[in-house]
């Protein structure tokens, strides 16, 4: 017998930089593996922590150590190669590990249930089913479909959605040619339609073949194609070896791109079991489609950012889809950015990993630039279809009514009489973004934020967008006392509204987080674009991805200025990506597309830039100012927030903090502030950061190693709320 009992190293969701050491069940001696869940008596309650490693010694006197209640696992929940990116993770984002593989986890396990596979009932050939040549079915032309699908798809089918196929499944049952039986769930479904391959063009076949000559070797290609050059066509022609040599593909894309559409391009085209995993999946769907795509049980997993943690038995190719996107980067709690986390995912893994983008991010370019990525480039539109022509229309010159110029809907009529379809484009939903007194000035500001209520019209309501206070819309000026309530500018709703009254009959949609609100209202509506119904379509960023509006001829950016005088470093690029993105929907079909931009800057040598040259040159131009102030991607940087009931103790607690890091050797690296945040108060809190930047990242994360754990032991730190957010997307 050995002399010491075994020390359990646990990591536990706690926001602390270490693991806990726990013993096994008094007098058992366990051999655990790493990755296996445990209940542990943790403070005043129990807590389910996952096993890290096991240890002879420990830091804590013996008699201190408290044993584990239970082991909720044989094998490990997490495999062993999850395990070392929670730890890669954990060193990058600075974030403690056993939060970080809370984050990895699906919402049931992270509670202590079984990590089980539900068994379904399913459709599966027998042996005769299996060795039938389906052409002996001839005179049954349905049959001979779904016997051919079934024997392509390994054999089995999820009866699921495909009720109109139960009739023919029962004609091959009673020749003894199907049957029922369980089986792993899977998501399968027998398509409605079988589909035929386009044939790639030129490009395209590049790109495929680029990509799938080396599916065993880590290589990064950005995609950069147009809007409908046929990304998607890539990924489909690119997954198919990588799953027929029994590997998976693990496909991201942002919130709003996981449409049913590019669902069903991906089914129709491989009948094998798909994961999906997005936000409104059900605890337990999660859970077995998070257990298929770690067990290798699904050949493709489709998700959004979250899903860049599932484990994958077999990597085979990493594929991101809209890569500039900013939903890939979480915003709170865990900072992490999917899509580069599928990089080092594929570099762990040895197999390539795909960014697509119309608009890559300045980082991917400069991955080009500097040869790290490979630069696969889709110049023309799939189908044939020609690129638009943008104009600027400028403002100061006309006349202008809500928001909308002469010009503008001059042209809107000419669209809307040629039987085109008109998209116009406000970053501003709500009806108009000030409500003023004509009396004395006053506006209508939050309460709780350092901003302007936004007026929502046909609920009479004032909103505020960034805490979502509400209140109603006040009946005379607080201060004047006067009725001379006014809301000035104009958001979706208003737009919406005057079009209403200058196009008469014309069929308008509108398309924004309220019109959309509620579930399946979205795709309702894109179903009725795509019919022609509505004549117009005004819509927020909604409207700027994935979708493909071929009857669209027309489409108006009706403030382009807002990006140009963004505060933020990153301002200028994000609006050359929505302009870019949004003149992407014209056009897609036969019919040639128009692009107007309205601005009051068309001077603006940047706008102009991005007009004249395209947005890949236009990225060129702004990589070139990025490396003259040496911002990312030429340099890194973390933000330190802070967040108090008043701005002094988030002041003090920054100040302390950055005096702790220049005893820990700041060699490298920069740090600015503490600066209060450009909104100050926001939902009641008020908010101050520092800036951490190094040219050389090894620097920035020699630094923040050492000094976010000891940032963490500040007493200051225990009375407000802070975070890292390191590679930071929004720095004010
Ligand atoms: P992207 O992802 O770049 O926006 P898609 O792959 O969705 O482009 O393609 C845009 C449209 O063109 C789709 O309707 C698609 O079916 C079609 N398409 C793609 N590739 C081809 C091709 N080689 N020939 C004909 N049509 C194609
Ligand atoms: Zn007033
Ligand atoms: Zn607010």
């Amino acid at each position: 017998m050995p002399d010491a009992l075994p020390i359990l190293r646990v990591a536990v969701p706690a926001p602390l930089y270490r693991l806990f050491d726990y013993l096994p069940p008094s007098g058992e001696l366990w051999s655990l593996p790493p990755g296996v869940r445990l209940r542990i008596p943790f403070g005043r309650t129990q807590a389910v922590g996952v096993l890290m490693e096991v240890a002879w010694t420990s830091e804590l006197a013996p008699g201190k150590l408290k044993s584990i209640v239970g082991v909720l696992d044989t094998e490990p929940v997490l495999p062993q190669q999850a395990m070392a990116l929670a730890q890669w993770v954990s060193a990058y984002y600075h974030y403690p590990i056993g939060e970080v593989i809370d984050n990895m986890l699906p919402p049931s396990l992270r509670r202590g249930q079984a990590a089980q596979l539900q068994m379904q009932q399913r459709w599966r050939l027998t042996e005769a089913g299996t060795q039938l040549h389906p052409e002996t079915l001839a005179r049954a032309p349905r049959q001979v479909e779904l016997l051919r699908l079934m024997q392509r798809s390994g054999g089995s089918l999820a009866p699921g959605l495909s009720k109109e196929w139960y009739a023919t499944f029962k004609a091959l049952a009673a020749k003894g040619l199907a049957e029922i039986a369980e089986a792993m769930p899977t998501t399968v479904q027998a398509p409605q339609v079988m589909v035929d391959m386009p044939t790639l063009n030129a490009a395209q076949q590049v790109a495929v073949t680029q990509i799938t000559a080396s599916l065993s070797a880590y290589n990064t290609f950005l995609l950069d194609g147009v809007t409908g050059s046929g990304k998607t066509e890539v990924y489909l022609r690119a997954i198919e070896p990588v799953i027929q040599a029994g590997g998976q593909a693990l496909v991201l894309v942002p919130e709003i791109g996981l449409t049913p559409q590019l669902i069903s391009r991906f089914r129709d085209r491989f009948p094998v079991p798909l994961a999906i995993l997005h936000s409104a999946l059900s605890d337990k769907e999660r859970l077995q489609a998070w257990l298929m795509a770690r067990d290798g049980l699904a050949p493709i997993v489709l998700g959004t950012r979250s899903s860049i943690f599932t484990p994958l038995r077999n990597p085979g190719l990493f594929i991101v889809d809209e890569e500039h996107d900013l939903s890939f980067k979480q915003q709170e709690g865990l900072r992490y950015s999917a899509r580069d986390i599928a990089v080092v995912r594929a570099m762990r893994a040895k197999v390539p990993v795909v960014l697509g983008s119309a608009t890559p991010s300045l980082e991917s370019i400069h991955n080009v630039n500097i040869q790290r990525y490979q630069h696969i480039s889709l110049p023309q539109r799939a189908g044939g279809a020609a690129p638009p022509t943008l104009g600027v229309v400028d403002m100061r010159k006309q006349p202008v009514q809500n928001g909308l110029s002469a010009a503008l809907l001059h042209s809107m009529r000419k669209h809307l009489d040629a039987k085109g379809q008109v998209l116009l484009f406000l970053n501003r939903r709500g009806y108009a973004p000030i409500l003023v007194c004509h009396g004395c000035g006053w506006i209508a500001e939050c309460r709780q934020c350092d901003a302007r209520m936004t007026v929502h019209w046909a609920k009479q309501t004032l909103v505020c967008h960034h805490c979502s206070a509400q209140r109603r819309i006040d009946a005379q000026c607080p201060k004047c006392k006067e009725n001379e309530l006014r809301p000035l500018g104009q958001g979706t709703e208003r737009v919406e509204e005057y079009l209403q009254q200058v196009l008469g009959q014309t069929p308008i949609v509108r398309i924004d987080r309220d019109s959309t609100r509620r579930k399946g209202s979205m795709q309702r509506i894109i179903d009725d674009i795509h019919k022609g119904e509505p004549r117009v379509l005004v819509g927020t960023q909604m409207l700027a991805k994935g979708h493909h509006f071929p009857h669209v001829t027309l489409v108006g950016i009706i403030n382009a200025d807002q990006g140009l005088f963004g505060v933020d470093f990153r301002a200028s690029e994000r609006m050359a990506q929505l302009i870019t993105q949004v003149s992407g929907r014209a056009g897609r079909a036969e019919r040639p597309g128009q692009v107007l931009i309205q601005t009051y800057q068309p001077e603006h040598p940047l706008l102009r830039l991005l007009l004249k040259e395209g947005y890949a040159k236009f990225a060129q131009a702004m990589l070139l100012e990025r490396e003259q102030a040496a911002l990312p991607p030429y340099a890194s940087l973390a933000l330190l927030r802070a967040e108090a009931n008043d701005v002094e103790s988030c002041m003090v607690f920054l100040n302390q903090a950055k005096g702790l890091s220049a005893a820990l050797g700041t060699d490298g690296v920069d740090i600015l502030g503490p600066v209060p945040a450009l909104m100050t108060r926001r939902a009641g809190r008020f908010r101050a950061q520092l800036l951490v930047s190094a040219v050389q990242r090894k620097d920035l994360h020699r630094l923040l190693s050492v000094w976010i754990p000891a940032v963490q032991t500040l007493k200051a730190s225990k009375k407000l709320r802070w975070s890292l957010d390191v590679d930071a997307m929004e720095t004010v």
